[in-house]
């Protein structure tokens, strides 16, 4: 059976500040499942929780009480809605939820790369793409070290321009260490998580890179991790990136229905 387009495990809402956007609303969102027959559909706001310290002085208002404005979140017969974040991390044991608030999130979106955002998740000084590649396995590897219910646990795009927005993205993803990257991707097989499919980077074209862009995920996939597909939207027309893209990168991949990561 081919992996199901139906489902969406990693968007944002208006409360995101990269959003604001007040047509991105959880009614929005829902109606656009529905339309694409999806099964689950998550939203996943930004956030810093306020009992971590060291917020950046953008993460600081999205806290939990920021994202949860979004509660009671509307039901539906068709579409299971559920409550997310993505979080942030800083390497080493420096995740931007405190275990206190597992319990408040059905899933928890952990982004490896936000390295756009600097002297704050990544050090200035790693500024070449070889030293960016080696920083992106290790903060996976910090991840994977990490205390988490891993059920509900989503490893976010693998593969992202934010990696390194003043060089170039695929040759951090070719440089990426082959052995050190099939050891935390088969740990990560182990412990449950999800490893997210984000189209937001598949757009707008992505098939002169496409060896460099999937590589990870073939390795991944070889490894034993399972799968869910994410739009990152921001705004109601990327939710389409969905429906539109990921059947070509599940066919690129190979994927089938028994590489999907369910959401209990
Ligand atoms: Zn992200
Ligand atoms: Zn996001």
């Amino acid at each position: 059976m081919t992996f199901p387009i139906d489902h969406d495990l990693h968007c944002h809402t208006y409360l995101s500040s990269c959003s604001g956007d007040p047509a991105q609303s959880v009614e929005a969102i829902l109606a656009h499942a529905k339309k694409y027959g999806y099964t689950m559909q998550c939203v996943t706001d930004h956030l810093w929780d306020s009992a971590v310290p060291g917020a950046s002085a953008w993460y600081a208002p999205q806290d939990v009480a920021h994202v949860s404005q979004n509660l009671p979140l509307p039901e539906d017969g068709q579409v299971r809605l559920v409550f997310g974040c993505e979080t942030e991390f800083l390497g080493g044991a420096h995740l931007g939820l405190d275990a206190s608030h597992y319990d408040d999130f059905d899933f928890i979106v952990i982004p490896p790369n936000h390295f756009h955002m600097k002297n704050f998740v990544r050090p200035e000084s790693y500024d070449t793409e070889e030293k960016i590649a080696g920083l992106f396995v290790e903060r996976l590897e910090d991840i994977s070290k990490l205390d988490l219910p891993w059920h509900k646990v989503g490893i976010a795009h693998m593969v992202c321009g934010l990696i390194f927005k003043e060089g170039d993205p695929n040759r951090v993803y070719e440089l990426v260490d082959e052995a050190r990257f099939r050891a935390v991707m088969s740990r990560f097989a182990a412990l449950g998580a999800g490893i997210e499919i984000n189209l937001s980077s598949f757009w707008p074209d992505w098939r002169p890179n496409a060896r460099a862009m999937l590589r990870l995920y073939r390795l991944a996939k070889e490894e034993g991790c399972k799968f869910y597909l994410a739009s990152d939207a921001h705004h109601p027309r990327e939710l389409d990136l969905v429906p539109g893209l990921a059947p070509v990168v599940v066919e690129a991949l190979g994927l089938t229905a028994d590489d999907k990561f369910i959401l209990a």
